[in-house]
């Protein structure tokens, strides 16, 4: 670490190339953890109900079987499996079949990479780097998850939380106090929302997920960070969702999860959250 802190010539492309191998394994858990779940969700569900088991082969596993095509099932050797190149040099078409493979793939692998490049040039090559980066990839593999699944799984939500109490412990990017109340505030706002909309429409506006992750956000962004969040994920949807509608057009317009926009706004806050609020209150006059 600190031989690559002295030479960031090295370091820089030693983490974007591990930046890229590990957005290629959140690619797998992205595709393959809700597989996994709703698996065990069924099978639970069956014992619960008293229903005879059935025979039904588990989907496969998130670390043990390897890549293959989609669509031919071809499994893919080395060189069909190198993070981003591959699917540049096959132009995203899988080498027998020829059918087209997932731009999801290519975009995962890079948003990693330059976003694990961003912590250790934000944060240096020690553990704050380690932790800003591993808060990265729970980030890309949550929104991954929610963006196709609508679903935030208690799975990755409270280890991230767990993660940010027990780095505030050694007082890692703060205190531990401030980070413990990050973390109840998150939940205890973003529940209040939903309570306060249940009794006035009598529906769930948002999913449970939400205020978990926004709970492990806190753990991480601190209790002063909460707010901006929240603020910051209002104003991250109200782009992104217009942007989305004038593509889309007013017809085609699915609403977008909220998780993302969560995730976005708690990572900007998490990497500049004291600049951002301090030019806030510049530009406000009251500082
Ligand atoms: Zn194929």
């Amino acid at each position: 670490m600190a031989f690559l802190d002295q030479h960031p010539e090295l370091g820089y492309p030693v983490v974007a190339g591990l930046g890229l191998l590990v957005g290629s394994f959140l690619n797998v858990v992205i595709l393959r953890l809700p597989r996994r779940l709703e698996w065990e969700w069924k099978r639970d569900a069956r014992e619960v109900l008293e229903l005879p088991e059935i025979y039904d082969p588990p989907p496969p596993g998130i670390v043990v079987e390897r890549s293959h095509c989609p669509h031919c099932k071809t499994q893919l050797s080395w060189f069909e499996n190198i993070p981003l190149f591959s699917w540049l040099v096959l132009r995203g078409k899988c080498r027998h079949c020829k059918a087209p493979i997932s731009p999801q793939y290519p975009l995962v692998e890079l948003l990693t990479a330059v976003l694990v490049v961003a912590s250790v040039w934000r944060f240096g090559f020690g553990w704050q780097g380690f932790g800003a980066s591993l808060l990265s990839c729970y980030l890309v593999a949550l929104s991954g998850i929610d963006l196709r699944e609508r679903l935030l799984p208690d799975q990755l939500t409270l280890p991230l939380m767990w993660l940010g109490l027990i780095g505030s412990l050694d007082n890692l990017y703060m205190p531990a106090k401030p980070a413990l109340l990050g973390a109840i505030a998150g939940y205890l706002l973003l529940w209040l929302v939903w309570w306060l909309f249940k009794q006035v429409t009598g529906k769930e506006g948002m999913g449970r997920g939400d205020f978990k992750l926004l709970a492990a956000l806190g753990a991480w962004v601190g209790l002063n960070g909460v707010l901006p969040v929240i603020l910051l994920s209002s104003v991250v949807g109200a782009i992104i969702g217009s942007v989305w509608l004038g593509m889309k057009g007013r017809d085609r317009a699915t609403p977008i999860p909220f998780g993302p926009y969560l995730a976005i706004a708690g990572w900007i806050v998490f990497f500049w959250g004291e600049q951002i609020v301090d030019g806030y209150l510049r530009f406000a006059g009251l500082k």
